[in-house]
């Protein structure tokens, strides 16, 4: 007998994929150009010229045994100082190399701090909306997801809320800004009155409750929009940071794990890190693109390029009547569904060659996800088809 529950992720595609494969099919029948593909959050922008460079310059220069070889398991030491030092720079946290864990994105780094972090049965809380694979992340780890309803309209974390779930299995809570699929960045308040009642939880159950902060996007906010750092407002902090959005390298899995150097527990969270880096195989990161990483540790992608895309598309949706949050960061617009179904939303807009994302997975009904990191070309082209659906639901 096989592992069911695996067979049960392994056999079914997630509503995303499921889209995204649906779009691939539907470009041969009727030309690239006639669908408009928000479906997937990949990066439309190019990696910056200094990664292309650095990559040449270490496969024409530097030993290829070594440049390919197995690194250590948590990474290789530069990797680990390169990322240190930028925390420290940019964060003022004073942490060191033996705080870092290199990983293969954020979905391993996110995989290996809950099965570092929970026993089975413990508690973890999401904020909805959430990434969809939380869940599977989570329940892999043993632990249960319990889902904090956000505050109406804005989708900031409702402190009253969040103060209901927590119990004394609450082991951690993962806060993800700029949110996917939202793009709400959680504001300094918020993060303050959150770690203010993390604190005092603690106390009350007298264990620690553990903060994971999910960062993938945590480069791409516009505005000059900031993006507070949880290590200086919460000691339990584990960040889960990944490449693939801030330098446009999702391909490459690349990412990393930092431990808060404040943390009580800071050497055993850390090693607990390392153990189940080990027990899930994810160890030794991508070698090549530790030593990218650690020579191009200050490269940034053109966020102006998303950002001129989020104008283009949110006037745009506003102005014909659709209701979203202004998003400050990450490519997602969450648009509210015309009609309570947003499943009967999708298929209208299907029908006009648009593929969004139906939201209910996210924890969150009667919305949809519009990834705009597409080019601004098929954002124009796909304006008079938003307008004809709206306006067919204004005749009804
Ligand atoms: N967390 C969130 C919120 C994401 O949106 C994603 C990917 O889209 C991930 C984690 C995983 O990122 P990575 O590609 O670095 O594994």
């Amino acid at each position: 007998m096989i592992n069911e529950k695996m067979y049960g992720l392994g056999s079914k595609r997630s509503i995303i994929r499921e889209i995204f494969e649906y779009c691939k099919v539907r470009a041969q029948e009727i030309g690239k150009e006639n669908v408009f593909d928000f479906s997937i959050g990949n990066p439309s922008v190019a990696p910056p010229d200094e990664i292309k460079e650095c990559i040449n310059e270490l496969v024409k220069n530097e030993n290829s045994v070594l440049l390919h070889g197995y690194t250590s398991a948590q990474g290789d030491l530069g990797a680990r100082e390169a990322v240190a030092g930028d925390i420290r720079k940019r964060f003022g946290v004073e942490i060191s190399a033996d705080d870092i864990y290199m990983t293969c994105g954020a979905a391993a780094s996110l995989t290996i701090s809950l099965k570092a972090l929970c026993n089975e049965g413990d508690e973890c809380i999401v904020f909805a909306p959430f990434f969809t694979e939380y869940r599977v992340f989570i329940e892999n780890a043993g632990a249960k997801v319990v889902v904090s309803t956000p505050m109406e309209k804005t989708f900031q974390i409702d402190i009253a809320d969040l103060e209901s779930k927590i119990t004394n299995r609450t082991k951690c809570v993962i806060i993800n800004s700029p949110s996917n699929p939202s793009g709400v960045v959680y504001n300094e308040k918020t993060v303050g009155d959150v770690t203010a009642l993390l604190r005092k939880k603690e106390q009350e159950y007298g264990h620690e409750i553990y903060l994971i902060a999910d960062e993938p996007y945590r480069e791409l906010v516009y505005d000059g929009v900031r993006v507070p750092y949880l290590m200086n407002y919460y000691d339990d902090t584990i960040v889960c940071y990944s490449y693939s959005k801030a330098l446009s390298l999702p391909g490459e899995r690349i990412g990393y794990i930092a431990v808060c150097p404040k943390m009580k527990d800071n050497r055993k969270v850390y090693l607990a890190v390392c153990g189940a880096g080990r027990s899930l195989g994810y160890v030794c990161a991508p070698s090549l693109f530790q030593q990218v990483i650690a020579r191009t540790i200050n490269a940034k992608v053109d966020v102006n390029i998303y950002k001129q895309n989020r104008d283009i598309l949110y006037n745009g949706l506003t102005e014909m009547g659709y209701d979203c949050v202004k998003p400050d960061g990450a490519f997602y617009l969450f648009v509210k569904s015309p009609e309570e179904d947003a499943y009967a939303f999708f298929e209208k807009a299907k029908s006009k060659e648009i593929l969004v994302v139906p939201c209910d997975d996210f924890g969150v009904k009667g919305y949809v996800r519009i990834a705009y990191c597409v080019s601004k070309d098929m954002i124009i082209r796909s304006l008079p088809a938003f307008r004809a659906l709206m306006t067919e639901y204004a005749k009804n």
